[in-house]
């Protein structure tokens, strides 16, 4: 989405040619939610396989597609000592009636397991899957063709607490982690508020570390997923092009983070509407310590600093932006001992 209102992808499709038209753009937003506290880049091959290119006549460019969006997201890992993940997402084409359609969908996953294998993924995720059967069938393309990577599985849940095969949301995440998912749990669908009680089934029903990636829309009880919210003075929906009548506020997300921290979601992120701005209030309430060292660019200590820049005259020192208030604060302790004027 962050592309789509920066004008490189068009909502609806949501196809990734951004990754071969600009691919500067695609590590540049890499970038960005790094220094914004997150410790993946996931390869941005989301609508990037086979049955999504065909649609726009582009399928030659499949391959080059993802092992470009792949080097792209290793680079950008290794520059900055993050993980990367390849991505698998629906498939557009699962039916859990028709057998042909499943190994339709396990060579889309397979060819995109392999090349994120071989481009060098730390794990790889498979996000966005309504049907438990479809899920079960990216996590065996993994576990068959992924060189031993970790996978993460999560489903989106629309409105009723079931995946779209009638298997009820927590059994679903239990049964892929018994099967061997590393990380289970929800993405996209559905925002904070209508997220947060189906983790806590899903937190009751599994042992391992579970996922929540959140919308950033203001769903609620009568509109549990962004697709069905509605424009709050006009009545309209909004999906997939007006939705900045309803995003979340930044203390949305703060509290969600909150919320998921209580529960025990171990692994947290944000989907479609995400922003670094967003993604900062997670890292806060997540690991406000590992942000940035207390210390200047170029390694003064930050009191250190601020001392300095007081004995060669400067009437005011002290901090401003980068932080919130509960990692600024232990810092300005600091500070004030280290200075006698104000700050
Ligand atoms: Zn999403």
């Amino acid at each position: 989405m962050e592309m789509e209102r920066r004008g490189y992808l068009q909502a609806g499709g949501f196809i990734p040619e951004v990754v071969l038209e600009h691919p500067e753009m695609v590590q540049g937003l890499h970038k960005e939610f790094i220094h914004a506290g997150t410790d993946v880049v996931e390869a941005f091959t989301y609508y990037g396989h086979r049955e999504k290119l065909r649609a726009i006549g582009r399928e030659d460019d499949l391959e080059k597609l993802n092992r470009t969006a792949l080097k792209i997201a290793r680079e950008v890992a290794n520059e900055t000592g993050t993980l990367m993940a390849g991505g698998l997402c629906c498939t557009t084409v699962y039916e859990e009636d028709n057998l042909e359609t499943h190994d339709k969908v396990r060579s889309m996953f397979k060819e995109q397991v392999e090349w994120a294998a071989e481009e060098g993924a730390d794990y790889i995720i498979a996000e966005t899957i309504h049907s438990y059967g479809e899920a079960k069938l990216a996590l065996e393309a993994i576990q068959q063709h992924g060189k031993g990577i970790p996978a993460v599985v999560t489903l989106s849940c629309l409105i009723p607490d079931e995946t779209m095969d009638g298997v009820p949301i927590a059994e679903a995440c239990r049964k892929l982690e018994e099967a061997g998912a590393a990380v289970v749990g929800l993405n996209c669908g559905r925002g904070p508020s209508t997220m947060i009680p189906a983790l806590r089934e899903i937190r009751k029903a599994c042992n391992g570390p579970i996922a929540a990636l959140p919308v950033t829309y203001r769903t609620k009880e009568d509109c549990r997923t962004w697709h069905s919210l509605k424009d709050p003075d006009t009545g309209k929906d909004v999906y997939p092009r007006n939705l900045a009548c309803v995003m979340s506020s930044r203390d949305d997300i703060r509290e969600c983070a909150e919320e998921a921290k209580a529960i025990g979601v171990n692994y947290i992120g944000l989907c479609c509407g995400n922003s670094p701005f967003y993604f900062r209030e997670l890292a806060e309430v997540y690991a406000p310590t590992c942000l940035i060292p207390d210390e200047t660019a170029d390694g003064v200590p930050i009191a250190e600093a601020c001392r300095k820049l007081e004995e060669a005259g400067a009437d005011v020192v002290g901090l401003y932006c980068g932080r919130g208030p509960s990692t600024m604060l232990p810092a300005l302790r600091e500070i004030r001992k280290a200075c006698n004027v104000c700050n």
